[in-house]
């Protein structure tokens, strides 16, 4: 049987794996919190939880867009029915 031993501490054996490299880790490398290793993955999970935010400026932007379209939509309608009554 193979015995994997941590990627930063060669002399200890690996009690946990990454779950985002899958790389083997010791006790003092794992984070429990995030389920990965404290070096790598860690830091990458933090940057990439400021990245989508471009992507909700810019659904909030198309959300807006509909919210107007619709509206004129509705004045229309309404501008509609107030001259099919006036006749
Ligand atoms: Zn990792
Ligand atoms: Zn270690």
């Amino acid at each position: 049987m193979e015995e994997f031993h941590c990627m930063n501490h060669p002399d200890r054996a690996a009690v946990h794996q990454c779950s985002r490299c899958g790389k083997p880790l010791c006790d003092e490398c794992y984070n429990p919190e995030m389920q990965t290793c404290r070096m790598y993955c860690n830091s990458l999970s933090t940057t990439t939880t400021t990245a989508p935010q471009p992507k909700n400026t810019f659904w909030q932007i198309v959300v807006a867009l509909l919210a107007i379209v619709g509206a004129l939509a509705l004045l229309l309608a309404a501008i509609c029915g107030a001259m099919i009554y006036s006749y």
